[in-house]
């Protein structure tokens, strides 16, 4: 096939545009970068071989080698991982089509990044943090299973690249960076070693280097030869540790370690909220490092969103995406578990059947929520953060999770007539400052604080000086309905059939009132009805109101305004 020339998609260019000009000054992060990609890509070789062998052509010897050339100023970057096919270098090198690019467009429209460039590293930039180094890039690939020919894709950044077959000869990528004159200082060994050390010191392949040291020339027993002059040795090095986070001591690991493995492994760009470090011994042994993310990823709310725990057996990667691991409603956490009782070869129906998955999940779900219960009372900030960020989503929880579902309603917050806007209450601290004679924990929901507070149904229990939890979030809807009572105090729709507000005595009061009203009012109510007959299923006298004429009530069992909002958005 001949060579094709290409137009980058606009916000590619816009990308790198940015990447190449801005006066980001941590540029060493394009290595970090290239290293992961050559990290994920030999996971992934691992992974296909376990079904099929052939793919690895003999070549199972893991390892990402760099190689800087200094009088031809390129520093290159080999990975015996799985590849690209043509199709795939088209798809995945030069459109967005990659999460952590898609979030970095997204703040590039919102943040104004060409004035802040300090934001720049933050993203997963990815591959193309390759531009921050270098004026020209040049990408040979062969995908595993691929026998005949490689591809080469080739670019300088400024609008177009080119891509054509070639020849590869080894199954993997070679990516070559011609470094820009003022980014040579990347050929030097001493610098691509502490930038090694500072992010990929814990993945989990060898990075390796040629070094060629000059040695003096020494004798049949290892004497230096007096004057015999120096001779150039070259060994394959190799940079990082390669321990895998997880297997160490927590003693032993920094904070900034544990920053660095999250964001390698979420392709976040920021700090987690909080980091789980921990190991399980007995009916189910593995160990596991989990964190909870500061905010949430553009996709949580979309169908394909990817869970974010990756699976590990005995330090062998299989999947970044293990389904079973964590229920639906903790799908935000991120993390690693390996375990030592499953079979190497398990496939993904296998998982999500399996019993020591099932005691896994367990184990973290109750990790989860106890971490969250904790810094929901030590570090109220935090908590408030992500209850903001992730709130609706653990709230989905409480419907399907009955085992926690204790747990989860301790964790729930909510704005109230009795707090200001933006200020929560927990169900526990509703019960505990509810005033004698209340029996209930009345609640109301609504799209907004705004509208329930000045629904006409808060006027009788703001009279009464009760609280009510203003829930405002759709999934609440779902929530009331799994949720019946919390402390043997029944929660209660003030929106939704008849309160109970009254003392005995009130309520005697009440009634005769109300024979004398119907005595008074009756032809009126019949009236009413009469004309309404076709809108509403009854018409009564209401002690409920003390302010507003008239109010519209639903059901006990029937449909509120607010759920019958939400449905009709939701096309029902
Ligand atoms: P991300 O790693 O977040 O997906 P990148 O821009 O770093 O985004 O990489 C884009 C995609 O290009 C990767 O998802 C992968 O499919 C492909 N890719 C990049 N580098 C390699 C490599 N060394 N080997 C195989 N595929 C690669
Ligand atoms: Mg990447």
């Amino acid at each position: 096939m001949a060579k094709t020339v290409k137009k980058f998609e606009t916000e590619v260019q816009q990308l790198l545009d940015l990447v190449i000009h801005s006066l980001y000054s941590n540029k060493e992060i394009f290595l970090r970068e290239l290293i992961s990609n050559a990290s994920d890509a030999i996971d992934k070789i691992k992974f296909e071989s376990h079904s099929n062998m052939e793919l690895l052509e003999g070549n199972a010897d893991w390892k990402i080698k760099l190689h800087a050339d200094k009088d031809a100023g390129t520093l290159t970057i080999t990975d015996n991982g799985i590849g690209m096919s043509m199709d795939e270098v088209a798809d995945n090198i030069g459109t967005i089509a990659k999460s952590g690019t898609k979030n970095f467009v997204a703040a590039l429209k919102e943040q104004n990044l060409a004035e802040n460039p300090e934001l720049i590293g933050q993203f997963g930039v990815g591959f193309y943090a390759s531009f921050m180094v270098a004026d020209k890039v040049v990408l040979t690939t062969r995908r595993a299973g691929e026998k005949q020919y490689g591809c080469r894709w080739e670019s300088t950044g400024d609008g177009s690249y080119s891509i054509e077959e070639c020849e590869k000869e080894t199954r993997g990528t070679e990516i070559v960076l011609h470094l820009k004159d003022e980014m040579k200082e990347f050929l030097d060994e001493w610098k691509i070693r502490s930038i090694i050390k500072k992010y990929s010191d814990y993945v989990q392949y060898p990075v390796v280097m040629d070094i060629t040291r000059s040695e003096p020339v020494k004798d049949a027993e290892g004497k230096v030869i007096e004057g015999g002059g120096t001779i150039d040795t070259t060994t394959e090095e190799t940079l990082n540790s390669m321990k895998a986070i997880w297997t160490r001591p927590k003693s032993e690991i920094t904070e900034e370690e544990y920053e660095e493995f999250y964001k390698h492994i979420s392709h976040d760009y920021d700090k987690p909220l909080s980091t789980i470090h921990y190991s399980a011994e007995g009916v189910s042994e593995f160990k596991a490092i989990v964190y909870v993310p500061s905010h949430k990823p553009y996709d949580l709310f979309l169908r394909d969103h990817k869970k974010g725990v990756h699976l590990y057996v005995k330090r062998v990667y299989i999947t970044d995406n293990c389904e079973a691991l964590l229920p639906d409603y903790l799908r935000f956490i991120k993390g690693v578990v390996d375990s030592s009782d499953l079979p190497l070869n398990v496939s993904r129906e296998i998982l999500q059947e399996d019993v020591q998955i099932k005691r896994i999940q367990k184990s973290l779900v109750g990790k989860v929520l106890s971490t969250l219960a904790e810094m929901k009372e030590k570090n109220a900030d935090d908590y408030l953060k992500f209850y903001g960020e992730f709130g609706p989503v653990l709230k989905e929880g409480i419907h399907f999770d009955y085992a926690n579902k204790e747990k989860l309603q301790d964790l729930l917050l909510y704005e109230s007539s009795k707090t200001e806007k933006g200020k929560f209450v927990s169900l526990k601290e509703y019960v505990e400052r509810m005033p004698e004679g209340q029996k209930e924990i009345y609640f109301i929901t609504g799209m907004s604080r705004e509208s329930v507070e000045n629904s006409p149904y808060m006027e009788a229990l703001r009279k009464k000086d009760y609280e009510v939890l203003y829930m405002t979030d759709p999934v609440d809807e779902w929530v009331v309905q799994a949720v019946h009572e919390y402390q043997e105090k029944h929660l209660k729709a003030i929106d939704r059939g008849d309160l109970e507000l009254d003392t005995e005595e009130e309520k005697k009061e009440k009634e005769a009132k109300k024979e004398e009203a119907k005595k008074e009012f009756g032809g009126v109510m019949e009236y009413i009805q009469e004309t309404l007959k076709d809108r509403v299923k009854e018409v009564r006298l209401s002690s409920r109101l003390t302010e507003s004429a008239c109010c519209l009530v639903a059901d006990e069992t029937g449909l509120n305004a607010n759920m019958e909002k939400i449905l009709k958005a939701m096309n029902q």
